[in-house]
């Protein structure tokens, strides 16, 4: 049986909502496709309307608002560089964007799509085939946690490579929906649950990520994958230190969601990085074992740091 597929463009964000409420149970938004385009035709989303939000132009700038600097949610992962803003004050989201994917998928990738783009596990992110022949896991038509042996809660990683820089910088996100705009912390959109990662409501479409102009922050971001280019990140780690001496440390590529730590210069390091292993909750669910990815914690915990002088 083939089901009914739609596409349709919006020109503004207000049409945007306006069609998502026609279809409020089986649509996505479409930026630059990057993730969901590739997880349709792996059969892993099986939205069967696409709202394509590429022509919405308020949504492609960049700009200082008083204390607070705004990047629509379509700037690609490429332009970030662009924007002197984004240079001078968060250097290190360019250095996080520059890790994500590969050269030419950043041209396309937008930054609304990477924070949302979907978690990961080696046992659901194969083709429909292979899914099958494992016997499916929860995340799909199973009833049980292929990669923990039989557990009832799924760990699909949680990948994004800007979130975690953003996240240690206290960043906010606008958002527009039905009911109007609000403003919330980026962190809070994750739930830790690997089959539901976010809790955003359907039609609630991102506008912008706010970060904020007055707490200089010292930022450094690690990122641990077999290549280069290409491969997500099997660990993410975002330290930012800010003028008060408060540190915050984001893990990503471990947990469903990102694990977050506070603490300020006057803690004992090594208790910040035992909460970081001990809060991350990592399975055998990737390229490198779970082992090689705990230990790799301390490590780029330790090195960042150092790069930051504490
Ligand atoms: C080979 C390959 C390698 C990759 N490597 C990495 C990697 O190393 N690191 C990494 O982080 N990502 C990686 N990705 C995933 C992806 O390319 C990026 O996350 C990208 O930034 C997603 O952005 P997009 O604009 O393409 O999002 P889309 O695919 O268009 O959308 C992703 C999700 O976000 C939602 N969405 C997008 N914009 C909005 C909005 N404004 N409001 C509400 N919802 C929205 C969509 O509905 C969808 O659910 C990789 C992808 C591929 C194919
Ligand atoms: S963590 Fe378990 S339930 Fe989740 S996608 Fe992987 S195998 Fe499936």
């Amino acid at each position: 049986m083939t089901t009914e597929q739609y596409y349709l463009k919006a020109k503004t964000t207000d049409e945007a909502i306006q069609i998502a409420m026609q279809y409020p149970d089986s649509f996505k938004y479409l930026a630059g496709g990057t993730d969901l385009l590739i997880n349709k035709f792996q059969g892993t989303d099986e939205t069967c309307c696409l709202i394509d939000i590429t022509d919405i132009k308020e949504l492609k700038q960049v700009s200082t608002h008083g204390k607070v600097l705004r990047i629509g949610a379509l700037i690609t992962l490429d332009d970030l560089k662009k924007h002197d803003a984004i240079v001078n004050f968060f250097p290190a989201l360019l250095e996080a964007a520059h890790h994500a994917a590969s050269p030419v998928l950043r041209k396309t990738a937008t930054i609304g799509g990477n924070i949302l783009c979907e978690n990961r596990c080696s046992f659901f992110n194969q083709s429909e085939f292979w899914r099958e022949s494992v016997g499916y896991c929860l995340k799909c038509e199973g009833d049980v946690c292929i990669a923990t042996g039989g557990k009832k809660a799924c760990f699909s990683r949680f990948v994004s490579d800007t979130a975690p820089v953003l996240i240690s910088a206290k960043a906010q996100l606008e958002i527009l929906d039905v009911d109007g705009i609000h403003t919330i912390p980026l962190e809070s959109v994750y739930t830790g649950d690997g089959i539901h990662p976010r809790n955003l409501s359907k039609t609630a479409l991102i506008q912008a990520i706010l970060l904020p102009l007055d707490n200089r922050y010292r930022i450094i971001f690690k990122k641990l994958r077999p290549r280069e280019a290409v491969d997500f990140s099997s660990l993410s780690t975002a330290v930012s230190k800010d003028r008060s001496g408060n540190i915050r440390i984001v893990l990503g590529g471990i947990d469903p969601k990102p694990v977050v730590v506070t603490g300020s210069i006057h803690d004992e390091m090594d208790s910040l990085i035992m909460q970081a292993v001990k809060k991350s909750r990592i399975i055998d669910n990737d390229y490198y074992s779970r082992t090689y990815r705990k230990e790799m914690i301390p490590v780029f915990l330790r090195q960042s740091f150092n790069e930051l002088e504490l």
